[in-house]
């Protein structure tokens, strides 16, 4: 029997606050009560809980996930004219970390599974190039061994792009924590989400994390006095309070995430017209956490409006996009599997508000979409 009509919206905001709604109170009027709103122990705690849940050394707490590449690339030394290789399919912010860290942006493709094509990597490989910085996108990171390697071969940094990939692992290690660097966002839909801007960056580098401590905050030391120029980007001590208790539950959310891809995974993959991602469990090296569900369909621009007409949210990332095809920022360049890829990739509902009726209708609807 065929269920009745339910609306399922892509994202569902007020969720990020009402899924812990008491908790979340009482760590606010805690916070507003001491006013303790910049740089307190808050956000010294939830930096610690941070680095120990990624198994990094250190983290730090910033304005954004957008600051936390720009910190990171200025720390690990990007200057004018480095270049920096990149997926073009990603979040425009990456390549503009680059751009305002004073160096050169450089797309590349990404594979079948949506990371960066190591084979392009190394193709886009010059005299110049200084840094690799994957995007661990949709809550997946790219294989980071063979990423590594290729490193390693050519002297270059890796600076992760892992504003997606809070939790993510490959070979059991967290992304964000294979570079120098790598930077988590919190924007409220990220999977780990607070309620306006946030970002982190992760390190186990002692030098660079001193170097970004100064630099999110006006260059400052510990005793005020300015050693360097630095930005105003702090991560504020409410937004950390309220991040450090969803912490808590993030395993369970991220479990959440996985058990809905797994519900996807089992009713859309006799669909010869989509390509779905990697199934949960279903890779040894790989364990994702699913920021988003990227599918790719035939006959995307029919099958979204479909879905809209049934009351189902799906989104074309990106403004349908990815980053060398803004013509406005000049890259002049063609990535013919990227922009194949783009015009048939479709996000379709992914979060914990989430129930399992609501999921298994967005799966009807797409079935019944492709006369299945
Ligand atoms: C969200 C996101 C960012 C930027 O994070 P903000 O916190 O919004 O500045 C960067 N890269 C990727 C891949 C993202 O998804």
């Amino acid at each position: 029997m065929l269920a009745s009509k339910r609306e399922v919206p892509f994202f569902n905001y007020p969720h990020v606050y009402k899924q812990y709604k008491e908790e979340i109170d009482k760590a606010i009027n805690d916070v507003c009560n001491r006013g303790a709103f910049i740089l307190q122990n808050d956000l010294e705690e939830f930096e610690k809980n941070l680095a120990n849940y990624s198994g990094a050394k250190y983290a730090i707490g910033v304005a954004n996930g957008t600051d936390a590449l720009i910190i990171a690339n200025r720390a690990a030394g990007i200057g004018e004219g480095d270049e920096v290789i990149f997926s073009s399919h990603t979040y425009i912010a990456t390549a503009a970390s680059i751009y305002f860290a004073g160096g050169v942006p450089v797309p590349v493709e990404c594979k079948a599974d949506h990371m960066i094509d190591h084979e392009a990597v190394k193709k886009a490989i010059t005299s110049k190039t200084k840094a690799i910085m994957p995007t661990q996108l949709n809550g997946r990171t790219s294989d980071m061994d063979a990423l590594a390697k290729i490193a390693k071969e050519n002297g270059l940094l890796i600076i992760e792009d892992a504003a997606q990939g809070l939790g993510a692992k490959f070979n059991d290690k967290q992304a964000g924590t294979f570079g120098l660097a790598g930077t988590i966002s919190f924007y409220p839909a990220k999977t780990l989400g607070s309620f306006g801007d946030g970002g982190a960056i992760l390190t186990s580098d002692e030098e660079i994390y001193e170097e970004m401590l100064l630099l999110r905050d006006h260059g400052r030391n510990s005793d005020g006095l300015v050693v360097a120029w630095g930005l105003n980007s702090r991560l504020d001590n409410l937004q950390a309070a309220i991040l450090n208790l969803k912490l808590k539950h993030y395993d369970n959310d991220v479990k959440r995430r996985r058990e809905i891809a797994s519900i996807y995974q089992s009713n859309l993959e006799n669909i010869s017209e989509l390509l779905l991602p990697p199934a949960p469990g279903s890779e040894e090296n790989y364990f994702d956490v699913f920021q988003n569900y990227e599918i790719e369909a035939t006959n995307r621009d029919e099958l979204k409006p479909f879905l809209r007409e049934n009351g189902i949210g799906a989104i074309i990332q990106w403004a349908g996009k990815t980053v060398h095809q803004f013509k406005d920022l000049n890259f002049n360049i063609n990535l013919p599997y990227t922009e194949q890829m783009i015009k048939k990739s479709l996000l379709i509902p992914m979060n914990t508000s989430l129930t399992d009726e609501d999921v298994l209708y967005v799966c009807e609807k797409i079935n019944s979409f492709y006369n299945n």
